[in-house]
């Protein structure tokens, strides 16, 4: 069925679904109500169309500035660097930390072929230089795995004549993890216990 396969082969470009999950969701929108699976396809693209990304940090955002960014209480002097948008809901639900994020989107991986460029470095030094508030640290909160720690290290190199404060979480970060995954308490105390790097 050349419809049915369209929509599972689409499914499956979805992160973490496999072909048993994929056959699935297409079985629920076959047997849903037009209406769900109208609303489903709507919500989708009014999500593509509203949602950008933020001038400054590049969170996921509906406007020009995010929530974080637009924020006069958060301190522009200390930047939390995260690989995924996603990683900015994790740490703001700890509530420990009060500055504004700067998103990579991705970390470097030599493996992979992805350098420096293809992740969002270029714009933070580019935010840093820029700043009309001095920064005085960043703390770099990439995923604990290999690209991740790769990532970590070369930020640091980067940023160390620039930012008198670098610090990396660390503190009970499982290695190998994936940062949003981590519970609220486990991000809490690595957050606590930054190490300068
Ligand atoms: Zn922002």
């Amino acid at each position: 069925m050349q419809s049915l396969d369209r929509l599972i082969r689409a499914l499956r470009r979805m992160p973490g679904v496999g072909p048993r999950q994929a056959e699935r969701f297409a079985a629920y929108f076959l047997r849903a109500p037009q209406g769900e699976v109208e609303e489903f396809v709507a919500s989708v693209i009014g999500m593509k169309q509203d949602v950008k990304l933020c001038s400054v940090c590049y969170a996921y955002s509906e406007k020009e500035l995010c929530d974080v960014c637009a924020d006069p209480d958060r301190d522009p002097g200390s930047i939390c660097v995260v690989e995924d948008p996603q990683d900015i809901e994790a740490i703001e639900k700890t509530g420990a930390f009060k500055g504004l994020y700067h998103v990579l989107h991705g970390a470097i991986s030599p493996m992979e072929g992805r350098g420096a460029e293809h992740v969002k470095i270029k714009e933070l030094l580019h935010r840093l230089q820029n700043s009309k508030v001095p920064v005085q640290e960043v703390i770099i909160a990439t995923d604990p795995d290999t690209e991740g720690e790769t990532t970590a290290m070369y930020l640091a190199d980067l940023l160390r004549d620039m930012v008198p404060h670098v610090s990396r979480i660390g503190y009970g970060v499982p290695l190998g993890g994936d940062l949003d995954y981590l519970d609220e308490m486990t991000l809490l105390y690595s957050l606590k216990g930054r190490t300068k790097i």
